[in-house]
C-alpha cells in the first residue's frame, strides 16, 4: 500500500470504522446504494448479509494517476478518515468506484454526498425541535397507566400472529432505535425520574412489564419489527394526538435500558 504523501496533510493514516460509525453511514444513505440504488443489507436466514462497505471518497492512498486526476479538486472534511469523506457504497459501486476513478465520478460523488450530509443536518434540527416537547407529553401520558391497563397491553402481544418471516426490517429498526436512543436518552431519563420522584408514575412497574412483554414475545417468534410497531401503536392510544416520532422515541428507550433485544448470534 503506498504512503501518505508528506506534503499532503489531508492524507493521514487509515482510522478503523466503529460500528457506531458504520450504523450511521448506513443510515445516511438510508440503506440503499447512493450509486445505484441497491439494497445494501440482504436477508439470509436470520441474518443480515453485508453488501456495503465504507468507502472513500477522495482515496486514502492515491495512485500517481489519481493524485494528478483529483488535482484542486474540492476535498471534504478535514482529513481523509473524516465522515465527510466517506460514504456507504455497495460493493460492486465500490470496486468500480476504486478501479476506475475519474475527476467526474469523484466530483459526483462529492455532490451525491453534500446532499446527504446536507439532508441529515435538516432531520437532525427538525426532529430536535418537535420531538423534545412530545416526548414529554408522551410519558406524562404514561402517570395514568394502572396494573390492569399493562396486563390488557401484556394480552394483546400473545394475541399477534406467530411469525416466521424472515427480519427484512430488523437491523434498519436497530439503527433507528439507536439512533432515537442517542438523541432523546437523557431527557426521557430525566422525565422519567422526574415523574417518579413526584409518585406521579412507578417507573419499575411500567419498564418491567414493558420488559417482560418482549421476552413474552420473543419466545413466541413474533417479529421484532411487529413487536416494535405494536408497542408504538399502543403507546400513540395512550397519549392522542402524538406523534410516532415521539413514541417511538419512548420505546426505543426501554429496548435500550432494558435490553429487551437479544442479540442475534
Ligand atoms: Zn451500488
Amino acid at each position: 500500500m503506498d504512503k501518505p504523501e508528506i506534503n499532503d496533510p489531508y492524507l493521514i493514516e487509515r482510522v478503523a470504522i466503529t460500528e457506531n460509525t458504520d450504523n450511521a453511514h448506513l443510515l445516511e444513505v438510508d440503506g440503499m446504494c447512493p450509486l445505484c440504488g441497491n439494497y445494501l443489507l440482504i436477508p439470509k436466514g436470520k441474518r443480515m448479509n453485508k453488501k456495503y462497505q465504507i468507502a472513500h471518497i477522495y482515496p486514502n492512498s492515491p495512485t500517481p494517476n489519481e493524485v494528478i486526476e483529483l488535482q484542486g479538486l474540492e476535498r471534504l472534511g478535514t482529513n481523509c478518515e473524516d465522515f465527510e469523506n466517506k460514504v456507504a457504497l455497495c460493493k460492486d459501486c465500490h470496486g468500480y468506484y476504486d478501479d476506475h476513478k475519474t475527476k467526474e465520478e469523484y466530483l459526483r460523488l462529492v455532490m451525491i454526498k453534500k446532499r446527504l450530509l446536507a439532508a441529515s443536518k435538516a432531520k437532525i434540527s427538525t426532529s430536535h425541535q418537535d420531538i423534545d416537547e412530545e416526548i414529554v407529553l408522551v410519558i406524562n401520558s404514561l402517570t395514568n397507566i394502572d396494573a390492569i391497563t399493562l396486563k390488557k397491553m401484556e394480552l394483546e402481544y400473545k394475541a399477534l400472529k406467530i411469525s416466521s418471516k424472515i427480519e427484512q426490517t430488523y437491523s434498519i429498526l436497530k439503527y433507528k432505535i439507536e439512533t432515537y436512543v442517542c438523541i432523546y436518552f437523557n431527557l426521557i431519563k430525566e422525565t422519567f425520574q422526574n415523574l417518579d420522584q413526584e409518585k406521579k408514575l412507578n417507573f419499575d412497574l411500567v419498564a418491567s412489564e414493558v420488559r417482560s412483554s418482549f421476552l413474552k414475545c420473543d419466545e413466541e417468534m413474533v417479529s421484532k419489527s411487529e413487536i416494535f410497531e405494536s408497542l408504538v401503536k399502543w403507546l400513540k392510544s395512550k397519549s392522542s394526538g402524538s406523534s410516532s416520532e415521539a413514541c417511538e422515541a419512548v420505546i426505543s428507550y426501554f429496548v435500550q435500558s432494558c435490553e429487551v433485544f437479544h442479540e442475534i448470534s
